[in-house]
């Protein structure tokens, strides 16, 4: 069974992180965590964590749903996005909605 899921990544400090992947969750925060100690990449999270010092437990992040369809799994992404409040600084979604108008319908 491959990957393919949209995550929310908690910090203490009551900000979330919603992101996307083709990967496993564990692969991805492997990913997140290494940016978190400045080692290698970008991400919004691990930029957080990077200016904060929050103490993120990367690995009880969770599924918000499984999606393996590429496209479904970015608009589903956004949506989440969209809905959530309180996210950290530049957590921007895969694709901008507003190129989409039926997403709604989705
Ligand atoms: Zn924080």
């Amino acid at each position: 069974m491959g990957g393919g899921l949209v995550y929310e990544i908690k910090c203490p400090c009551g900000k979330s992180y919603i992101g996307e992947t083709k990967k496993h969750l564990h692969e991805r925060m492997q990913q997140h965590e290494r940016v978190a100690r400045g080692l290698t990449g970008y991400s919004a999270m691990g930029k957080h964590v990077l200016e904060t010092g929050h103490k993120v437990e990367f690995f009880k992040s969770k599924v918000l749903c499984y999606e393996r369809n590429e496209l479904k799994r970015k608009f589903k992404e956004a949506l989440i996005l969209r809905s959530k409040q309180n996210l950290v600084e530049s957590n921007s979604p895969s694709v901008d909605l507003l190129i989409f108008p039926c997403v709604e319908e989705l």
